[in-house]
């Protein structure tokens, strides 16, 4: 695992972006549109709350419905034709102070001379019971990380997006059988990764199931799940790894560098700064937000001109009117 030991090298890019939904992806595509180097580190399509989204009908531009993943994707394609790249990582863990900003992920690090945080808000509420209590003893987020330490052994992977159908297949490599706990009636994941596994011999999916509880001694032993319509069951593993979401923003690899609301969301002034100098925030992340898909590309937008401002020096950011 990439640890805040491992510096991020040459690589330093104009505008680094945290999390590539409308926000992230719209950010990126300005920047790179304005000359700017752009990388955007994303959890995963299905991880945000766009491209969860069944069916999208109101994003200008798209006369029929449109599912969510497909828009999302559609954004990326459009900042990668000028020159923006997307690494599929979850950042874990950041440094703000300095003119050069880092985010560490499960991959590697990342480095940028400003920063966007567009993580969105589907973060999770509360842990479930047991959680703290295992965590590094069984309970997992990453199977990059921690996945060969459960070879040959009986792990659960909990969540229903891309990442955790990728996290699925992946631990089905090193483990001897993999549970997958859906928490919906179906994967939210890209059309291929469900049917990857599907076919998995590896992997048995349990949908409609909740992860109710973890349990253990010394380690994790097993799980309490229910699945809709059923009584609570008990479910032996030696691990588990989870992908759930929530309704929080998403704000946890920033450990306190950035000023928050009251409510808990990344707090900004008129032109997106955060209170850390060259951070900005758009999208979901923010309050004073409305949560529609057109107002986080339109937030992202306007982050990466006032990163482009930033970056041309111009300590004061001002309007152009002013
Ligand atoms: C069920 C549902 C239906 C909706 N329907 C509509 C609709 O019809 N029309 C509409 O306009 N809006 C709709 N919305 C709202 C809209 O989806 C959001 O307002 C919008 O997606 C916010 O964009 P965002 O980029 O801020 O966040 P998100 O879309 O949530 O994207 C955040 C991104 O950040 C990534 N991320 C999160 N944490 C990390 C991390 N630690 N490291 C790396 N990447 C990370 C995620 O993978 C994700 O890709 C709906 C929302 C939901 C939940």
């Amino acid at each position: 695992m990439a640890t805040e030991m491992n510096p991020p090298g040459d690589d330093v890019v104009d505008v680094l972006v945290i999390g590539g939904g409308p926000a992230g992806a719209t950010a990126a595509l300005y920047a790179a549109r304005s000359g700017r180097t752009a990388r955007v580190v994303d959890r995963g399509i299905t991880s945000g709350a766009l491209g969860m989204s069944r069916e999208i009908a109101n994003f200008p531009g798209f006369a029929d419905p449109i599912p969510g993943a497909d828009l999302v994707a559609a954004l990326h394609r459009q900042a990668e034709r000028y020159g923006a790249t997307f690494v599929a990582d979850r950042v874990t863990a950041t440094r703000l102070d300095g003119a050069v900003k880092t985010a560490w992920g499960a991959k590697g690090a990342y480095a940028g001379r400003t920063m966007i945080v567009a993580t969105g808000s589907m973060g999770r509420v509360a842990p479930l019971a047991g959680e703290e209590r295992w965590v590094g003893r069984g309970v997992s987020y990453c199977a990059t990380c921690d996945g060969y330490f459960f070879r040959d052994q009986t792990v659960a992977v909990a969540g229903a997006t891309d990442e955790a159908a990728e996290e699925a297949i992946a631990l089905a490599r090193l483990a001897a059988h993999v549970h997958l706990l859906v928490p919906a009636e179906s994967l939210r994941a890209a059309a291929p990764l469900v049917a990857e596994v599907e076919r998995n011999p590896k992997i048995d999916i349990h949908r409609s199931t909740l992860l109710e509880e973890i349990q253990g001694t010394d380690r994790v032993q097993s799980l309490r799940v229910k699945t809709r319509g059923g009584p609570s069951s008990v479910l032996p593993v030696d691990g588990v790894f989870l992908y759930l979401q929530g309704g929080r923003p998403i704000v946890d690899f920033l450990a306190g560098q950035a000023a928050l609301t009251p409510e808990g969301c990344l707090a900004v002034d008129e032109f997106l700064q955060t209170s850390v100098p060259g951070v900005f925030g758009a999208g979901d992340v923010l309050c004073k937000h409305l949560k529609q898909a057109v107002i986080a590309s339109a937030e992202g937008a306007r982050a990466a001109l006032a990163a482009d401002r930033s970056l041309s020096g111009r300590a004061a950011l001002r309007p152009d009117w002013a």
